[in-house]
C-alpha cells in the first residue's frame, strides 16, 4: 500500500516510510491510497470473534500487503492483550471502555502498535538502533513509554516539563528503566517541544542517530484505533442493539474518531457519529459554517482535548473530499463548558453510580442531548476516573479508587536526566549516548 500526503505535494510513501517519518515532506499528513470494504461475512460474524480476531481481519485489510500474515497477527495480538467492554450506562447510552490497556489511556493501542511495527521494519532490513524522541505534557508521554518499553531495537527518550506534570503521569514514564530514558526539562512544554523539532532538523546529529518521532498523527498510531470500533459494534450486535447505533468520541486531536470514520468507509455499520468537544468548539464550528477557522487552545478540564487546530481534520476533510455537506451528514457536533462537564459529570454519578472521567463527560451528554429513541448510543470513555481523581473526586466526593496498575507506578522509583532548555546541551547528551 502506498500513502499519499494530504497535501497533495510530496511523493507517495511506503507503509515503512510513513511510519518511520510520521509527517510527509509538504507538512502533510499520510492517508492509504486505498481503503478496502470488508466482505459482509466479516460483520454477519463479528459478534463471535475475539477482540484480537476481529483486530487481525481489520489490520490486514490496512497493512496485510506491506507485513507478512504471521508477524502482522502477532502485532496485533500482542497490542490487544486487553478488553475493551462496552457497559450500559443509562437507557439506550453505553460506555466503550478504552481505559484497560497499561496506561489505562486509550493511546496505549496505537503506541503499542507502532513500538511493534517499526521493531518489525528494523529488523527485516537489519538496521542499527532506532531513537524515538517524543516531548510530552503527560499523557502521550507514558503511553509511549509503555507502548515502546521492553521492545529491542528502538530507544526512547521522553522530554517532559519539570514540575509540569502530575506525579501520576510522571510515575509512568520515569520509573520504567530498561530502554526508556525520561529527560526532565528546566522549562515549559513548548521548549520540550523545540529540543525535539531541533534534534530532527540538525544534520550533525542526524548522521550519528537514527531519530524518529512517534507523534499521534502517525499512520501506525492513529489506525490501529479503528479496532475499537468494530469491536464495539461486535459487542452491541451481540446484545441485539447494534440497529441504528450512534458512536459518540470525545475528540481532541481528532485521531480517535477519524480511525472510526475509517472503519465506517470500511463497511462498519454505523448509523452517525458525534464528536464531543470541550470549550474547544473548532469542529464544532466548522460544522455550523463550514469555516475551518484554528484558535489557540483553552484550557479546561477535560485537558487531554485542549486542542485548537486539530491535527486529524486534514484526514476527515480529505476522506470526504472536502464535502461540508457531506461531513454534516455523518458527523454531529458537540461542545462543553467546563462548568456543564461538572453538572453531567455529578449527574451521572447520581443517577447512575457510573463515575465518568471529564472526557468521557463530553460524550455521555452529547448522546443524552442528541440520541434519538429508536437509537443506541455508544461514547468512548477515553480515560480511567482515576486519572483525574482530584478533578473527579472534588465534583462527585466519591473518592475514585487507583487501580492496582496505577499504583505500581507509583510506588517505582524515579529516575530521570536532568535537561536545560538549551538545544547545544541536549544534543551533547544525544551525542554522548
Ligand atoms: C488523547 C485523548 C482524547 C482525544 O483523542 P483525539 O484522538 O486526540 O481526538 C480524549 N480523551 C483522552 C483521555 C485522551 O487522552
Amino acid at each position: 500500500m502506498r500513502y499519499y500526503s494530504t497535501n497533495k505535494q510530496a511523493p507517495l510513501a511506503t507503509l515503512h516510510k510513513a511510519v518511520v517519518k510520521g509527517l510527509a515532506e509538504d507538512r502533510g499528513l499520510y492517508m492509504p491510497e486505498q481503503i478496502k470494504t470488508l466482505p459482509q461475512d466479516f460483520f454477519d460474524h463479528i459478534q463471535d470473534m475475539s477482540f484480537q480476531e476481529l483486530s487481525y481481519v481489520v489490520a490486514d485489510a490496512f497493512f496485510g500487503e506491506d507485513v507478512e500474515a504471521e508477524a502482522l497477527k502477532q502485532i496485533v495480538y500482542d497490542t490487544l492483550s486487553f478488553d475493551t467492554p462496552v457497559v450500559q450506562v443509562k437507557d439506550n447510552i453505553y460506555a466503550l471502555e478504552l481505559f484497560h490497556g497499561p496506561t489505562l489511556a486509550f493511546k496505549d493501542v496505537g503506541a503499542r502498535f507502532m513500538a511493534r511495527l517499526l521493531q518489525y521494519f528494523i529488523r527485516q532490513e537489519g538496521n542499527e538502533q532506532v531513537n524515538v524522541l517524543v516531548a510530552t505534557s503527560g499523557d502521550t508521554g507514558s503511553a509511549v513509554a509503555n507502548g515502546f518499553l521492553g521492545v529491542d531495537g528502538i530507544h526512547v527518550y521522553v522530554l517532559y516539563p519539570k514540575g509540569k506534570v502530575s506525579k501520576i503521569q510522571e510515575s509512568q514514564f520515569t520509573t520504567l528503566g530498561q530502554n526508556i530514558t525520561a529527560i526532565e526539562v528546566d522549562g515549559v512544554f513548548d521548549d520540550c517541544q523545540a529540543l525535539v523539532k531541533n534534534a530532527f532538523m540538525d544534520e550533525e546529529l542526524n548522521r550519528h542517530l537514527k531519530l524518529t518521532s512517534a507523534n499521534s498523527i502517525n499512520v501506525a498510531r492513529f489506525l490501529p484505533q479503528a479496532f475499537y470500533y468494530f469491536n464495539a459494534y461486535a459487542q452491541m450486535k451481540k446484545m441485539g442493539k447494534a440497529d441504528n447505533m450512534v458512536m459518540c468520541v470525545p475528540s481532541g486531536n481528532f485521531g480517535n474518531i477519524t480511525a472510526a470514520l475509517f472503519g465506517h468507509r470500511m463497511g462498519l455499520p454505523i448509523k452517525r457519529f458525534i464528536a464531543a468537544n470541550n470549550a474547544n468548539d473548532i469542529f464544532y464550528q466548522y460544522l455550523q459554517t463550514g469555516i475551518y477557522n484554528p484558535q489557540p487552545s483553552k484550557q479546561t478540564l477535560a485537558n487531554a482535548m485542549d486542542v485548537g487546530d486539530p491535527s486529524n481534520f486534514a484526514r476527515i476533510y480529505d476522506l470526504y473530499g472536502g464535502s461540508h455537506a457531506t461531513v454534516k451528514a455523518l458527523i454531529g457536533g458537540a461542545t462543553y463548558t467546563d462548568e456543564q462537564i461538572r453538572e453531567t459529570l455529578l449527574e451521572c454519578y447520581q443517577q447512575t453510580g457510573y463515575i465518568l472521567d471529564p472526557h468521557g463527560t463530553c460524550g455521555y451528554r452529547a448522546l443524552q442531548e442528541g440520541l434519538q429513541a429508536d437509537e443506541y448510543g455508544v461514547f468512548c470513555e477515553t480515560a480511567h476516573p482515576a486519572k483525574f481523581k482530584e478533578t473527579v473526586d472534588a465534583i462527585t466526593h466519591a473518592d475514585v479508587e487507583i487501580p492496582e496498575r496505577l499504583a505500581a507506578f507509583m510506588r517505582g522509583k524515579k529516575e530521570s536526566v536532568p535537561m536545560t532548555k538549551t538545544f547545544q546541551d541536549f544534543k551533547d547528551y544525544l551525542l554522548k549516548q
